[in-house]
């Protein structure tokens, strides 16, 4: 494996300071020997001079918050997502929330969703003071069981909260129905799934509210924090842009209690620089992921994620069956290879809800076996051989 990695030059490594030091983040590759779970340095590096000229006209505009680099950019990813509005706030979480409050919702109402999700998802519907509602999830897909939704409706149930996982569209022709059934609202969470289709729309446009993270992992990511809902209702829209200035539109006209919730201009522009690659970086982790499969194939007690239309690997998470999922973990990383655990402790389970839900049984079993291999949109052949070899010998013992 060493000598796989000696062979291939890494792009971009060494052509610019900023390259060099950002390297050595948590998200790179730290040395030659090791595969990393995530490394940013080869987009940085091809997208170099567009990214600095971008920072530069920040630099040089004056206007850091809000301004022509935020408009443009909300005009941007609303027009690549086929929605009427976006709008740009700070961070996943924040659109996930102020999505929820425009919608209305708030205490005494329930929002049904996965527990098998990154905390956010839930953390959002329970700070706008409505209950998280859980229904137990597929274990192939890894989304919410569409067919435990209707069993989980009372009176109190005002939205139901798809988490499009790993970048795999859930079944919204279901949950869309469901919800036309019920007169239910739709809120996205498409923080893992920017840019995945479903039946000839984009995630995130299929419900009334569709929520985006940009952190710098996720498919389409800033260099910092970052969010964005889009919504095709206007009166929406409007108390979104509200909600995330303080409760304005107009300066000192401060007409509800709102948040600090702004993209800024040089988010703003460094998305603008990456937008128009999003889709040829989703076909390439498609391209990746149909890799790994052929990989894994031969690999006994591991059930890798079929790639199925529309799905964007944001993460690519396989299961571990028959072997402790954290013995092969620990080997893995012994062998050079960092991987991932997404999520180990379902949201039903964390101590902020400790004792409030039953157990869901496949959502147990996922979190027992779930492990997510390093995937980007430049990984190589070579360092894919290299992770599916440092799994086989783990699964096998060696
Ligand atoms: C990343 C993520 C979020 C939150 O996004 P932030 O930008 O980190 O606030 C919400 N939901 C899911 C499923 C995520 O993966």
């Amino acid at each position: 494996m060493i000598d796989v990695w000696r062979r291939q030059s890494h792009p971009g490594i060494g052509q610019s300071p900023l390259v060099n030091s950002v390297s050595d983040g948590v998200f790179m590759a730290s040395a030659p020997q090791s595969i990393s779970i995530f490394d940013l340095s080869p987009e940085i590096a091809a997208l170099w001079p567009e990214l600095t000229a971008a920072i530069e006209r920040v630099l040089k505009s004056g206007q850091f918050v809000f301004g022509p680099e935020t408009a443009a950019f909300e005009r941007e990813a609303a027009e690549f997502l086929g929605a009427k509005h976006a709008v740009a706030v700070n961070s996943g979480t924040d659109a996930l929330v102020i999505g929820l409050r425009a919608m209305g919702i708030g205490p005494g109402d329930e929002v049904v969703t996965t527990p098998f999700s990154f905390f956010a998802s839930a953390e959002s519907i329970s700070i706008v003071g409505a209950k998280p509602v859980f229904v137990d999830v597929e274990l192939d897909s890894m989304n919410m069981d569409s067919d435990l939704i209707e069993p989980a409706l009372t009176e109190r149930t005002k939205a139901i909260m798809p988490v499009h996982l790993f970048g795999r569209p859930c079944n919204m022709d279901r949950i869309m129905g469901i919800a036309a059934k019920h007169g239910l609202e739709v809120i996205e969470d498409c923080a893992q799934s920017f840019g995945a289709p479903y039946n000839g729309r984009m995630t995130g446009t299929l419900g009334k509210v569709g929520c985006y993270s940009f952190f710098p992992t996720k498919n389409l990511g800033c260099y910092g924090d970052g969010g964005m809902l889009s919504t095709d209702d206007d009166a929406l829209a409007e108390l979104a842009r509200k909600l995330r200035n303080h409760g304005s539109i107009e300066r000192y006209r401060n007409e509800i209690l709102g948040y600090n919730s702004r993209l800024d201009a040089l988010q703003a522009a460094v998305l603008r620089v990456k937008l128009p690659h999003v889709a040829s970086y989703n076909e390439a982790r498609r391209a990746v992921a149909q890799r790994y499969w052929d990989l894994l194939a031969p690999i006994e007690g591991v059930v890798a994620p079929e790639v199925v239309p529309g799905h964007v690997f944001h993460q690519y998470t396989i299961r571990v069956l028959g072997r402790d999922r954290d013995a092969v973990q620990a080997r893995m990383k012994e062998l050079g290879v960092t991987t991932m655990l997404y999520y180990p402790v379902p949201q039903d389970r964390l101590p902020v809800y400790a004792g409030q839900y039953p157990t869901f049984e496949r959502n147990e079993t996922l979190s027992r076996q779930v492990l997510s291999l390093p995937i980007w949109p430049q990984i190589t052949e070579d360092q894919q051989r290299a992770v599916a070899d440092a799994l086989a010998r783990a699964m096998r013992g060696e």
